[in-house]
């Protein structure tokens, strides 16, 4: 076997660079950023409105109209782009908010990234990959949750190499288990990765293992701070990593998700980065990203910039990093997670988010720790005993708490799995979301597997606010012109009705 420095050393194909550069050149031109953003620096009302109507037009914004409106700070006005992204986030994706888990296998790591507690100078950090039996255990602790999909998540090391990840794929799908209330037998239907650029042939393997979508945030997309905070390792290359979406594309995995570590640079610059990297997409492969994500710098172990840059972002900042991003890229999902505080993570989810994980836990074998941990506690009658993790998680509330304050506020939670194992992936779900069609197929399935959840896994709090949500959804899809089509809503009662008598995995 490769040292782990020799390993290392070989996992960037520069041919899998350059074929993708154009005359030599990546598509983020700092200059160029910088220019749009003097250039648009004092719109005026009235082209902010302009530029809202073309986002509910349901059209990707150019790099002039999106520094337009990084250049708000007219309270009103605010008032109105948080209102528009709304619109446009129900026009699309109706008022459904999916959820999610992430299962963190591995934190040994041959980088050096200056915000994680993973980086392999940290002395602090026990390191562990998890066997395949512990991978099955956690993932049966997150399944008794009610979880349906996960993110499933490696540090960068030759032990987490793409044959790993894959038997870890393998060992999560393969878990079923019994519910803890109701009929259901649970298990996890959507396998997202999140894992470090890897060469066509690997990437190859996750697909043909069935993921849904591949993830890898670009951090910063500011080449002289990348540099900085990236001082070693193969994440030290910008362009590897800056490319890693189009290889996943020609690979077969046509969901791909990027995103930027909100704190590390200049905020502003990075939802400019978001854009560039979205067109690029479309331009080489004709659709943009499935998601874009925007974790924001949270305190880490032996990580001083986690918690000193000069560059954290303010939470009325990152509510408007979510409205904008949901009106430039109006088709595109946004993922917020639990490092937010309860209270802006409620926020986030209610401006525009289409989203998030809930009852998380990042550390390595972490569910089945906090598990033992709780029993202990309980044993010695003493509080939650606190595990390692990766970097702090400020929203702890449980996946059941969190579906009900979504219910409160008129949201319904989906697990819906349907649209990649339906072949609704990649250009045909973009055409579909474009046309605001997709969402329309969501509601329908987020129906099922909210009354799925609401049946096997909800609190009886959740399940009194539940009930009714559910009644009206009904009620509307009833009126609902587009679901009197064929079949659709003969079919999706006769759906329905299984699900109330007990079948699960039933989707449109
Ligand atoms: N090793 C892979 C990589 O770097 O792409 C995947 C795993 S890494 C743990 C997943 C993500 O965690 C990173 O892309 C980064 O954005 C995020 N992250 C790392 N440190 C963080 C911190 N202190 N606060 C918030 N997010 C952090
Ligand atoms: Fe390793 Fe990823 Fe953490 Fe960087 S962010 S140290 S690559 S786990």
């Amino acid at each position: 076997m490769a040292t782990k420095e020799t390993w290392a050393e070989q996992v960037i194909k520069q041919d899998e660079i350059d074929k993708y550069l154009i005359n030599g050149k990546d598509f983020i031109d700092e200059q160029e950023i910088l220019s749009h953003l003097e250039d648009n620096k004092n719109p005026d009302k009235q082209r902010i409105r302009d530029i809202m109507q073309k986002s509910l037009a349901i059209e990707r914004l150019n790099p002039d109209e999106v520094a337009a409106l990084l250049a708000v700070d007219d309270e009103d006005l605010l008032q109105e782009m948080y209102e528009t992204a709304l619109e446009v986030k129900r026009k699309v994706y109706d008022n459904r908010i999916v959820f999610f888990a992430p299962l963190y296998c591995s934190n040994l790591c041959v980088n050096s990234c200056l915000y994680c507690g993973f980086r392999k100078e940290n002395t602090e950090e026990k390191r562990r990959i998890l066997t395949m039996d512990e991978i099955r255990e956690e993932t049966r602790i997150m399944t008794r949750e009610g979880h349906k999909r996960m993110i499933i998540v490696f540090g960068e090391h030759q032990r987490s190499n793409a044959d790993y990840m894959v038997e870890s794929i393998k060992a999560a799908y393969s878990v079923q288990e019994k519910s803890p209330k109701g009929p259901g037998v649970g298990n996890i239907r959507r396998i997202n990765v999140n894992a470090a650029p890897m060469e066509i042939s690997e990437l190859k393997k996750l697909w043909e293992a069935g993921i849904g979508t591949y993830q890898v945030f670009q951090e910063t997309y500011h080449k002289p701070t990348y540099k900085i905070v990236h001082p070693a390792g193969p994440k030290s290359n910008y362009q590897w990593r800056l490319y890693a979406l189009h290889r996943a594309m020609e690979a077969g995995i046509d969901d791909v998700a990027t995103g930027a570590l909100f704190g590390v640079y200049d905020w502003k610059f990075e939802v400019m980065g978001l854009l560039y990297h979205a067109m690029d997409l479309e331009r080489q492969f004709g659709i943009g990203p499935h998601t874009i994500s925007f974790p924001r710098l949270t305190p880490a172990s032996g990580s001083k910039l986690s918690t000193k840059s000069k560059y954290l972002v303010s939470d009325k900042d990152m509510k408007k990093i979510v409205a904008i991003l949901r009106l430039s890229v109006p088709y595109t999902g946004l993922i917020c997670t639990v490092r937010e505080k309860p209270e802006t993570h409620t926020a986030l989810m209610t401006i525009g988010c289409t989203q998030t994980d809930a009852s998380s836990n990042i550390g390595i074998g972490g569910y089945t720790d906090a598990l033992k941990a709780k029993a202990l506690a309980q044993a010695k009658g003493i509080k939650q005993i606190k595990n390692k993790q990766q970097f702090i998680l400020n929203d702890t509330r449980s996946l059941d708490e969190m579906i009900r304050e979504m219910a409160k506020l008129g949201m319904i939670s989906s697990f819906c799995t349907a649209g990649y194992r339906c072949g609704r992936t990649g250009d045909k779900i973009m055409g579909l979301l474009k046309s605001c069609t997709e969402g329309k197929f969501c509601k329908l399935n987020a129906v099922l597997t909210f009354r799925e959840f609401l049946d096997d896994y909800a609190s009886d709090e959740t399940r009194e606010i539940g009930f009714p949500l559910i009644e009206k959804e009904l009620a509307e899809i009833k009126e609902m012109p587009f679901y009197q089509k064929g079949k659709l809503h003969e079919n999706f009662l006769k759906k329905y009705e299984q699900i109330s008598n007990g079948e699960r995995d039933i989707y449109i």
